[in-house]
């Protein structure tokens, strides 16, 4: 009877432990879910985790690189002297006694009973000996970050007392280095597939400013053209008899106004091309549609397309990328004005009505054409990447503008018109 209530009291303490392992796996799965874009805080979990639930004094991850081995998170009360020789951050070169040097030779776990009863030590290896004198470890297990079989890094945990890890520990610690790998991973793969969206999103910008070339060159040209025409009118005041001086000031106020007004809109289409990693800005998104209207105006009206702003006043700011913003704009306007130059010329009135309206808590912006519309192919593929109906097109540009909403949390979508057109609308909520 007493062996049946100890064992059943066994079984309960094995069930209780089960379940706190299974949360502290939960737990790591939700650190990588949260933060696919820093390791730090999946590293933690990790790491109180592991020394919480195997009773461990220390947990350590180290990665592996070219030359030794890097600490890159650490858990438990570490001893300043060995903290500042063996800071976080710093390559290790791996020594012959290290413990790390026969995880690399067995690709297996390493379990050290007591590191001060060890070859090593004995040898009074400095690598050692600081593990065991300055950082206080005796007991000692490392499992092996593998990745398609290959060494990446390891997970250790170490106890202050000679007290061997049980197999279901060191079972656990296994567990928690095949998370660490796949964070590892994913976050990886995150990083790689940000960076190609960024470079594919500025090409896209660059081709998409390539075609308001034209539009550019207008937008520079016209406050140098009235620069050069007030400088030939205050030559005219000064050599009056006498000389005009208030005409010739008020000439020269215009010239420093239009000079001004020409750096603006090369500073604009500099930012617009520009690669910057993504920003918070407050934007004001009637500005920023006017801006976007000025640099594509003359394509527009090379194109016959007449350009209408229906703008809500008083719409609320919202956050985001200034920038990204206006690249979505700019893709929608080029897009409707090539949809247009390809209709029949005088067919109908040709015009790109741009609104801006509250939304929600935010703002909603429209752009409507009168061009061909959107054939229920087009309709179900438009977002698509590298879908283009058009000779020379990239495919992109609607794919990224999506992406680009809905990192800030908005919506893209596109509808046809009666009787014909397209309409493009997204929306921004305030945050
Ligand atoms: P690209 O402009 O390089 O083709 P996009 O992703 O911007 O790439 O556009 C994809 C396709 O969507 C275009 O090729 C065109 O067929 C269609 N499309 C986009 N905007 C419009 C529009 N305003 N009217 C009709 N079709 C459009």
């Amino acid at each position: 009877m007493r062996h049946l209530v100890r064992s059943r009291s066994e079984l309960q303490k094995q069930v209780a432990e089960l379940v706190e392992q299974r949360a502290a796996i939960s737990e790591v799965l939700r650190a990588v879910a949260n933060s696919p874009h820093d390791l730090q805080p999946i590293f933690d979990t990790i790491l109180i985790n592991a020394t919480r639930l195997c009773g461990a004094t220390y947990g350590g991850l180290l990665l592996f690189e070219e030359k030794g081995y890097r600490s890159v998170a650490r858990r438990g009360p570490v001893n300043p002297v060995y903290a500042e020789r063996w800071p976080l951050g710093l390559v290790e070169p791996i020594g012959p006694g290290d413990p790390v040097a026969r995880l690399i030779e067995s690709g297996s776990p390493v379990h050290i009973a007591d590191l001060a009863a060890d070859q090593a030590y004995l040898r009074r290896d400095p690598r050692i000996v600081a593990l065991v004198e300055l950082a206080g470890v005796r007991t000692c297990l490392l499992v092996p970050l593998l990745k398609n079989n290959e060494l990446i890094g390891a997970l250790g945990i170490n106890r202050e007392q000679v007290q061997p890890f049980t197999d279901r520990q060191i079972d656990l610690v296994t567990d928690f280095a095949a998370q660490t790998t796949i964070a590892l991973e994913s976050t990886r793969r995150e990083r790689q597939y940000r960076e190609a969206q960024m470079a594919l999103a500025h090409a896209n910008r660059i081709a998409t400013m390539g075609q308001l070339s034209a539009s550019i060159s207008h937008e520079v040209n016209q406050p140098i053209t009235a620069a050069v025409t007030y400088a030939l009118a205050a030559r005219r005041w000064l050599s009056a008899e006498p000389p005009d001086l208030g005409e010739v000031s008020e000439a020269l106020d215009l010239i420093i106004k239009e000079g001004n007004r020409a750096s603006d809109v090369i500073g604009r289409i500099r930012g617009l091309i520009k690669k910057a990693p993504p920003r918070k800005d407050v934007v004001f998104i009637n500005d920023a549609i006017l801006e976007v209207v000025a640099l594509t105006r003359a394509e527009a009206a090379n194109n016959d397309v007449l350009v209408r702003t229906q703008l809500a006043p008083g719409l609320p700011p919202v956050q985001g990328d200034r920038v990204q913003l206006q690249q979505v704009m700019v893709n929608l306007i080029v897009n409707a004005v090539q949809a247009m130059s390809g209709t029949g010329e005088g067919a109908h009135e040709l015009k790109i009505s741009i609104d801006a309206v509250p939304f929600e808590s935010g703002v909603r912006v429209g752009v409507r054409d009168t061009g061909p519309g959107l054939s229920p192919e087009s309709l179900s593929r438009l977002f698509e990447p590298f879908y283009t109906t058009k000779p020379e097109g990239m495919g992109m540009g609607l794919s990224i503008c999506r992406s680009i909403i809905e990192a800030h949390s908005g919506r893209l979508w596109a509808i046809p018109c009666e009787p014909h057109g397209a309409l493009f609308q997204f929306t921004i909520p305030a945050t």
